[in-house]
């Protein structure tokens, strides 16, 4: 079975023969697809055609992609928003960014041109992901430990030794395989699921201490932890219950969001400097991406900051963003931080990072997050070398595989 042939598309954009060849292109690929060349035609096509997804070109004469978000908006349409372009990446990612705080489901901004397959793959994957989940299948999915972690390392920028890895939630679901944790994250903090869900997490990353601790000491492990849940006194006595052995409570840290951080923030601040009392590591994460991310850094003991990956996956393209990663690693090593780059896809990045004197580093150059069998793997190969340099392992792996596809 087609399991795209339900998923109706409409696609935008003011170059009909594209338009058409689109259309055909998603056509034979099993979607539902359909065009309109102007934004006249959208309100009717929204009605009528009720797409489950819209791609939408920037320019669509005499109208723009920012029009139609907010026509979408104004629809209260809420699945994936894709939106392509041929205008400088910059562009492209402001409109992106602004369908963001519309309030749309945005999915991906995809630069012109392209390539059909790497579209619809892309399509592809952004409406499999739409597939209905709900609070009960999460519910039972938590008791039945289907929420795990998978751990992504993080490692020494000078030295590319491993420092530890940050817990990632994935609920591993007996009919969609993996689902990423932004399909579910948002529904477990509105229903309360969110709770136990990290607690879980957090037993999975207080087992990977303890298989590693000896090998190596100083291993951190990360938590994602939502703000709010800070203030659960019954949540907050169950995870130092979990953290009980000093060595353990050494080791972990609570990254929590910029963003949530400074919702409610009083209470927030009181929770944070106890967890500081009591010696617990905490970082400031998605840092930059917040509206308050001055007075959260000046106010909040964290000590560790993680640089937003948007910022780190535009190093190689984008001169702003060196600017301002080289501003915010200064900055948190003028208050005494440390700092993370999440996000770190390519050599460059690397380098560029290194060279700003950014501690730590995380990204898929290095590593992508992998089971705990994988990461044990992973993490042996490393520890057995002796340079232990996981950016030594990593280039030895390249040159092996290319020498091997020569
Ligand atoms: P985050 O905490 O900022 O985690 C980093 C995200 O970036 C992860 O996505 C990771 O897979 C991805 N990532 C890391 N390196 C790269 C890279 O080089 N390139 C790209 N494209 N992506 C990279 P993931 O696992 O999908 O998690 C998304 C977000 O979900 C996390 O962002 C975190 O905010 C939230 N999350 C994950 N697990 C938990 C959890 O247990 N509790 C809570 N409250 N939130 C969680
Ligand atoms: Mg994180
Ligand atoms: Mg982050």
């Amino acid at each position: 079975m087609n399991v795209f042939a339900s998923h109706r598309l409409l696609i935008i954009d003011d170059d009909r023969e594209l338009l058409e060849l689109l259309i055909r292109h998603c056509a034979r690929q099993g979607f539902d697809a359909r065009g309109v060349s102007s934004l006249r035609d959208l309100g009717q096509q929204m009605t009528q055609f009720r797409p489950d997804a819209v791609l939408c070109d920037l320019a669509i004469d005499p109208d723009d992609a920012v029009q139609c978000l907010e026509l979408l908006r104004d629809i209260g349409f809420a699945g994936p928003v894709f939106l392509m372009s041929g205008c400088e990446s910059r562009v492209l990612r402001a409109t992106f960014q602004i369908g963001g705080q519309l309030g749309l489901n945005m999915a991906e901004s995809i630069a012109k041109p392209f390539d059909l397959a790497e579209l619809t793959g892309c399509l592809r994957l952004h409406l499999k992901a739409e597939l209905p989940l709900n609070e009960q299948a999460l519910r039972a999915g938590i008791e039945q430990r289907q929420v795990i972690a998978h751990f992504q390392p993080q490692v020494d920028l000078a030295s590319g030794r491993l420092l530890g890895a940050e817990a990632l939630a994935r609920w591993a679901h007996p009919n969609l395989g993996l689902v990423p944790p932004l399909r579910f994250i948002g529904m477990a903090e509105k229903s309360g699921l969110i709770a136990p869900m990290t607690l879980h997490i957090l037993a999975d990353a207080v087992r990977l201490i303890e298989t590693w601790q000896s090998s190596l000491p100083d291993i951190r492990v990360s938590v994602n932890v939502t703000a709010p849940l800070l203030t659960d006194q019954g949540f907050v006595g169950e995870a130092l219950r979990l953290i009980e052995a000093p060595k353990v409570r050494r080791a972990i840290k609570l990254e929590i969001t910029e963003s949530s951080a400074m919702d409610n923030s009083l209470e927030i601040e009181a929770a944070l400097a106890r967890l500081r009392i009591r010696g617990i590591s905490l970082s400031l994460d998605d840092f930059g991406t917040g509206y308050s991310s001055l007075v959260a850094l000046h106010r909040m003991p964290f000590t560790e900051l993680k640089v937003d990956q948007s910022f780190v996956k535009e190093l190689d393209r984008d001169g702003d963003a060196k600017v301002i990663v080289r501003a915010l690693i200064d900055l948190a090593h003028n208050l005494g931080q440390k700092v993370c780059a999440e996000g770190v896809e390519t050599a460059p990045a690397l380098s560029f990072l290194r060279s700003l004197g950014c501690d730590a580093a995380q990204g898929f150059h290095i590593a992508k997050p992998l089971a705990p069998e994988d990461f044990d793997d992973w993490c042996g190969q490393i520890l057995s070398r002796d340079d232990g340099s996981a950016f030594a392992f990593n280039e030895e792996r390249r040159q092996a595989e290319a020498a091997r596809s020569h």
